[in-house]
C-alpha cells in the first residue's frame, strides 16, 4: 500500500494532503530511514513506520457501535441533513466508515459503523436472517391479536407479506410499549407493520442486532469500538 494512503487511513494524521505535509517536513521514517515520498509502497505487517518518533499501528478496518440519536440520517453524506458519520471524531472519518444498514432519521439506537464491506454484507444478507430487536412506543392499545398477526406475518402497504416476527407487549395504554424482533430489513418495516394493524409507531429504538446488544452506557450520539467478543460474532 502507498505510504501516504496508509498514513491517511490510520486516521490520526489527517487527510492525504495533511499527510503529504508531514512527509515533506521529514517526520516519517520507514525502517529507520527518513522518507519524504508518499508514493513509496510499504507493507504495514512488515515495515516499521514512525511518525514524529512514534511507531504507527495500522489497522485496516474499524468497527464501531453507535447509539444513534434522532435527527441524523444513516448515510455517509447528505446535502441537507447531518449524517451519522458527522457524529464521529474527525480522525475516524478519514477511515471512511459507513453505516451497516439504515435506521430512519427519527429512529434511535444501535447502529454499527465500519469500513469493512464484507462484514457489512454478511450482517445484512437476507440469507443470514439476523434478528433485529426494537423497543417501540405505539399509539393505541397493542393486544394479543397484534401479537398473532406479527407471528403470522402482516401485509404491508406495497403488498409484501412480512416473515414471522415476535411482538412482546410491555405495557398496554393509549401509548403502548412493546419489543419487536424482525429478521428482515424492509424500508420502514416496523412502522409499516404497525400501520398494517391500524397503529402508529411514535418512538422507535433498535436495541439488538443478532448477538450485538446496544451498550446501555452509551448516551445518544456516543460510540465505542466493538469488543473482541462482539467482533467474533460478526466474523
Ligand atoms: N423499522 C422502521 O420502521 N424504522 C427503522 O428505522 C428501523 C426499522
Amino acid at each position: 500500500m502507498r505510504l501516504d494512503k496508509l498514513l491517511a487511513n490510520v486516521g490520526i494524521y489527517g487527510s492525504r494532503k495533511d499527510v503529504k505535509k508531514i512527509l515533506k517536513k521529514g517526520k516519517v521514517m520507514v525502517n529507520g530511514a527518513r522518507v519524504k515520498a508518499g508514493s513509496i509502497h510499504v507493507d504495514p505487517e512488515v515495515d516499521e513506520i514512525d511518525v514524529n518518533g512514534e511507531l504507527v499501528t495500522y489497522r485496516e478496518f474499524i468497527y464501531l457501535m453507535l447509539n444513534k440519536p434522532p435527527g441524523y440520517i444513516s448515510a455517509t453524506e447528505d446535502d441537507i441533513h447531518e449524517t451519522v458519520i458527522d457524529l464521529l471524531a474527525e480522525p475516524l472519518q478519514y477511515s471512511k466508515p459507513f453505516p451497516v444498514g439504515r435506521l430512519d432519521k427519527d429512529t434511535e439506537g444501535l447502529l454499527l459503523l465500519t469500513n469493512d464491506g464484507k462484514l457489512a454484507h454478511r450482517l445484512l444478507s437476507p440469507k443470514q436472517g439476523i434478528e433485529k430487536e426494537y423497543y417501540a412506543k405505539v399509539r393505541g392499545v397493542v393486544d394479543d391479536k397484534d401479537v398473532n398477526s406479527f407471528q403470522n406475518g402482516v401485509l404491508l402497504d406495497d403488498g409484501y407479506m412480512t416473515k414471522e416476527a415476535q411482538l412482546h407487549i410491555l405495557s398496554q395504554d393509549e401509548i403502548s410499549e412493546v419489543k419487536v424482533t424482525i429478521t428482515e430489513g424492509k424500508f420502514h418495516q416496523v412502522k409499516r407493520m404497525f400501520q398494517a394493524v391500524g397503529k402508529e409507531v411514535v418512538y422507535l429504538k433498535r436495541i439488538r442486532m443478532g448477538e450485538i446488544i446496544l451498550d446501555s452506557s452509551l448516551s445518544l450520539g456516543d460510540y465505542r469500538e466493538l469488543t473482541n467478543q462482539e467482533m467474533a460474532y460478526c466474523k
